[in-house]
């Protein structure tokens, strides 16, 4: 038997496991590592799927090609000819756009993915670049970008010194924290109540979390920004705006009481579901010591993503909560980002059908379809995706999935064959989690606390290191062929982190290792990755600590409180006050503690328990739309129609329906025999691609006008 000590890398709370394995190097036990100074033992049933992850038989264990139809595994050589014959005359031929890449969600929480990643995707050259961060929570960055100056300088809350904590669109209880990185969600609410604070919920479904707090106000969805919009406005209107020490750092203070005075708490009422009288108590207790507002995934994916992202950090200006403690702040982790910091710019070019910004150097994955389907000069005609599932999770999954069949290539890298990569002409498998080091670059910028974990890899793999195939198809994009010297472009890629980093490069490590050391040798306090690797528990350098001026990097040096591309958008938001309260049907989505997106339905631990793909509906809905509990529904939008049983319950507000994102695992062609068996809908089969937020792009997930009958 031994042990590890690992970070869990399949979420955002970055929880430390102990991990057993027997002479065999099977796994025989997950739990949490009490010993980890940030989770302390938490654990979720995710977690302790890490073993039947990395024993799982359909992971793929070699690269697979497609020929006459049909997958066949290769050698990697193999492969990397293939990739070497079809990719560079379409590069050629076509131009550097005529290349897309989707990247997914797992590879930000996979430090090789997501230090090479970008170093092909550099190579590459093309602006036809799309992730999930367009899918969910572009907004937030967006909002960051204009009011800070860096996309990245994201507040989080204070969780453990906060006494009075606003969710809106959030259920951290499920989702274990995301856009703030916070192990043990539920033990730090507890604190909360034990500090003698309160919780205050804002979703249109009773979710876990909307149950644990001492408030629920089952909104109507896609009205987030409308009741912000209010509380801004009660703040103003009782003179209850105080902003303390930041004062002297913020610009259009007045534009924003301006921009309020039509979002009146009666004005907002009948849209939002929400009393008027219930706002204004709302906007008073915002007011109270140590009081903080978070916003997630129910406030990014809507109609007014960015607004609602913005007015979540207005209040917290407002109301003197931002960058203080119990407030909102901004992490400080221990590997930052090298290179000199410029302000924040959107629209640096747009997509060549719809003319959609990017947006933090990507474009709105809403858009990928047209992009494949349109011809014409600058057409994609080739897709790389890594670690993605966009046949699953993006809008209008349908459409998408048929335009992939048109490309002349796609590659996947990819753990699984699936239902994207089953579209693919050649697979490239990566180590499961334990076969690979592992440090959360991405959570650590927006963790609760000040922490650092470095895990090595607990076994060894059999597959190269995905931070050497991004190299490889490197090599290949820049004209090296698949005979590239990895270990060259490496120390090339190494010597660019140093330089940037103001440092000299090292030679005795290779890969992340080495970036990782690099990072760390040029932040704030002082650690190296020998460091790290000499605390497998973990090293915590305090809670967080005021930054404001130092974190700000608008061209003005402010926070600017009323940035011109969020308030152009303003007038939009206003129209709807104007308009008739609507009261037609309309669907949100709903997580799962056992789900992880897509990627995830394939271990039977998750899986268990019977069908969690329903479609709620509320039993007035139900009585008057027909529908029986555990019947068949089937559900239609502008862009599909699915049909899935149906589960009554007044978990959902009255004109609400909600289904799970993340399943449709019946694709043929798929090698997930679990999912398979457990299939469920893709719910973004009814998820509309022309429906966005309009200044970050971002699909409309949630408030999509749905009609619902008895199948
Ligand atoms: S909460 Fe997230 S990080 Fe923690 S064990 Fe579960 S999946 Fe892993």
């Amino acid at each position: 038997m031994t042990t590890a000590h690992v970070t869990c890398p399949l979420c955002e709370a970055t929880c430390g496991l102990e991990v057993t394995l027997d002479a065999n190097q099977q796994v025989t036990r997950v739990r949490g590592d009490e010993q980890d100074v940030f989770s302390r033992g938490y654990i979720c049933p995710k977690g302790a799927s890490l073993g039947a992850l990395h024993h799982d038989p359909d992971r793929l264990i070699a690269p697979l090609l497609k020929r006459d139809g049909e997958f066949v595994e290769v050698s990697w050589q193999e492969a990397y000819d293939e990739i070497a014959r079809r990719l560079p005359p379409i590069l050629e031929q076509h131009g550097r756009d005529a290349v897309a890449v989707y990247a997914g969600n797992p590879g930000v929480h996979n430090i090789a993915l997501t230090l090479y990643g970008r170093v092909l995707y550099k190579a590459l050259g093309t602006k036809n670049f799309y992730s999930a961060t367009s899918v969910d929570q572009l907004p937030k960055h967006f909002s960051a970008g204009t009011m800070f100056g860096d996309p990245l300088a994201i507040p989080v809350p204070d969780l453990d010194r906060t006494r009075h904590l606003l969710i809106l669109g959030a259920n951290p209880l499920v989702s274990n924290g995301s856009l703030m990185t916070a192990p043990d969600i539920r033990g730090r609410l507890r604190g909360i109540r034990d500090r003698g604070g309160k919780i205050v919920v804002v979703d249109p479904r009773r979710t876990r979390t909307a149950q644990f707090a001492d408030e629920h106000h089952a909104i109507r969805p896609g009205t987030d920004a409308l009741l912000l919009f209010a509380l801004v406005n009660v703040l103003f209107a009782e003179d209850l705006v105080a902003p303390g020490r930041l004062e002297e750092h913020l610009d259009g203070l007045d534009d924003v009481r301006e921009l309020a005075r039509p979002f009146t708490p009666d004005a907002v009422a009948p849209h939002t579901g929400i009393g008027a009288g219930e706002i204004r108590r709302m906007a008073r207790e915002l007011t109270s010591d140590n009081a903080v507002v978070y916003g997630r995934i129910g406030t990014t994916t809507q109609a007014f993503g960015t607004i609602a992202s913005w007015l979540v950090d207005v209040l917290n200006v407002l109301t003197g909560h931002l960058d203080t403690p119990g407030g909102a702040m901004f992490p400080l982790a221990a590997c930052q980002p090298t290179g000199n910091r410029r302000p924040f710019a959107v629209g640096r070019w747009h997509s060549r059908v719809r003319g959609l910004p990017e947006v933090v150097g990507e474009l709105p994955v809403a858009t990928l379809a047209d992009e494949i389907e349109t011809p014409g000069e600058g057409q994609v005609r080739a897709l790389i995706t890594v670690s993605g599932n966009p046949c699953l999770s993006t809008p209008n999954a349908g459409r998408l999935a048929a335009a992939l069949d048109t490309l002349d290539f796609m590659i996947s890298v990819d753990v699984y064959l699936n239902e994207t990569s089953r579209h693919a002409d050649v697979i490239l498998p990566g180590p499961s989690p334990l076969e690979r080091p592992h440090f959360d670059l991405a959570f650590y910028q927006l963790s609760i606390r000040n922490v650092a974990n470095w895990t090595p890899a607990t076994l060894p793999s059999a597959l190269p290191q995905e931070w050497e195939t991004m190299l490889r198809l490197t090599g290949i994009v820049a004209g090296q062929g698949p005979e590239a010297d990895v270990a060259a472009l490496d120390d090339f890629v190494a010597a660019d982190v140093a330089r940037r980093a103001g440092l000299e490069v090292t030679h005795d490590r290779t890969g992340p290792a080495r970036l990782v050391d690099l990072m760390l040798r040029a932040g704030p306090y002082d650690v190296t990755l020998a460091d790290l690797e000499a605390a497998p528990h973990g090293v915590d350098f305090g809670p967080l600590k005021p930054r404001i001026p130092e974190v700000l990097c608008t061209a003005s040096g402010r926070i600017e409180l009323a940035p011109e591309p969020i308030v152009a958008d303003v007038p939009r938001l206003r129209e709807e006050l104007a308009k008739t309260a609507d009261d037609g049907l309309v669907l949100i989505g709903r997580r799962h503690l056992s789900s992880n997106n897509s990627w995830m339905h394939n271990l039977a631990p998750l899986v268990r328990g019977g069908n969690r793909c329903t479609v709620q509906v509320h039993p007035a809905d139900a009585t008057r739309l027909g529908l029986t509990d555990g019947g068949l529904a089937s559900v239609t939008s502008r862009a599909g129609k699915l049909q899935v049983p149906v589960e009554v319950t007044d978990e959902v507000r009255p004109g609400v329906v909600s289904i799970p994102h993340g399943w449709g695992h019946d694709a043929d062609g798929s090698r997930t025999r679990v999912a398979r068996a457990n299939p469920g809908v893709n719910s973004n089969l009814l998820t509309d691609e022309t429906f966005l937020d309009r200044p970050s792009g971002t699909s409309v997930l949630n408030g999509i006008p749905v009609e619902v009958a008895p199948a």
